[in-house]
């Protein structure tokens, strides 16, 4: 199969994923394209004058490793707060705006890494000059991105509808207004609300441009739906090596977003893999609370390995009961197996000691933190 990049060999898991080739910017200290690895951005879902709770929220998606943070700037007050916020926050941040050219020089000089804005909807050639200016000065990226809902009148009688062609179109047609006025520092998202629109529109536009490419579906859904949807479309696209910087768009808090992104790259090889977590499907003999412990063990081995990203990632497995738990996680090299209150822990299939309920959790951990650091000691 040749796919769109030119790449004789589809994804298979055997060899790493070849990246398209595109130029590099810069977005803060994340480098995006190039070869650069596929980085993991989000959206604040707080008002933006709330400077607290827009902190509160941005924190924690630094906390599950998301790299870029986009914020709504709506208004100059929006603007006074985004340079608040970017005081408080290490992760870097894109002022994401519609239309008011003002707003975007205004937000620049108030520290953010990047833009995103569509330099066709601000009005004129000299307040698109005066926007680039703006960013070039200190090297601010601007994303030009084109959602299938809010295609220019023009395009949309040209193509006769929010197709992939018209998506690109119209996307280059932003682009092109931000070279003529000398820039380059761009990155470019063609989103339709469906999969196979966004995999055409992507794939076209990867034909065209060596811009970088943001990916993602728009207006993809809850959880379940916006899964499936960002799954399928953005991992179709990296598996075949295009896409640079991904958002999976949910109607959930931010930190869903995050976690679905990072192990959508985790599944593609791109990131390293997460906490190897097993669990049992449970039956009429689980004497624990395995959905319980198994959460709760995923949430804090992701922990550790962000703070210890080269550490040791040992099968950890939870069952249910003794009878047949040990059994099943014969291929773990960690596991415990309920029992009323508690807890047998098995090494390597090897029964070493009963722990409480309540202790399952460190119990595990402890084991986890042991191996890697046995491992680092041979
Ligand atoms: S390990 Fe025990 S509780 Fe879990 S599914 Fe198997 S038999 Fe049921």
């Amino acid at each position: 199969m040749q796919t769109m990049n030119g790449h004789a060999q589809p994804f298979d898991g055997e060899r790493p994923i070849a990246r398209r080739h595109t130029r590099r910017i810069r977005l803060g200290a994340v480098e995006i394209g190039g070869g650069a690895p596929v980085s993991v951005q989000s959206m604040t879902k707080t008002d933006t004058h709330d400077v607290e709770a827009t902190v509160a929220q941005i924190r924690e998606l630094e906390a599950h490793g998301c790299q870029i943070v986009r914020v709504a700037v709506a208004d100059a007050d929006a603007v006074a707060a985004l340079a608040r916020i970017g005081e408080q926050v290490r992760v870097p941040l894109v002022a994401d705006i519609h239309f008011d050219h003002k707003l975007a020089v205004q937000s620049v000089a108030a520290g953010v890494a990047g833009l995103r804005i569509n330099p066709g909807n601000i009005g004129s050639a000299a307040k698109v000059r005066e926007v680039v200016a703006a960013a070039a000065e200190r090297q601010v990226p601007i994303r030009v991105g084109v959602n299938g809902g809010s295609l220019e009148k023009a395009v949309l009688a040209r193509f006769g509808g929010a197709t992939a062609e018209a998506l690109v179109e119209s996307a280059l047609g932003h682009v092109a207004l931000l070279e003529r006025a000398g820039y380059d520092q761009i990155k470019i998202s063609v989103k339709a609300s469906d999969v196979a629109r966004t995999v055409r529109a992507y794939r076209l536009l990867a034909g065209r441009t060596d811009y970088p490419l943001h990916l993602g579906v728009t207006e993809s859904g809850t959880l379940l739906r916006g899964t499936v949807y960002s799954s399928l479309a953005i991992g179709m696209l990296l598996a075949e090596g295009i896409g640079d910087t991904i958002r999976v768009s949910l109607t959930e808090p931010p930190a869903r977003e995050v976690e679905v992104a990072q192990e959508l790259l985790r599944a593609l090889g791109l990131r390293p893999p997460g906490p190897r977590v097993i669990a049992c499907p449970t039956c009429g003999r689980a004497q624990i609370d395995v959905g319980r412990l198994a959460h709760e063990v995923e949430r804090e081995l992701e922990r550790y390995y962000r703070e210890q990203p080269d550490a040791h990632r040992p099968v950890v497995a939870v069952m249910g009961c003794v009878v047949n738990g040990p059994g099943e996680a014969r291929e773990a090299d960690i596991a415990v197996a309920g029992g009323k209150g508690r807890a047998a822990l098995y090494l390597r299939g090897r029964h070493v000691r009963t722990v409480q309920e309540d202790q399952v959790v460190p119990a595990l951990l402890e084991q986890v933190r042991r191996f890697s650091r046995d491992r680092r000691a041979r």
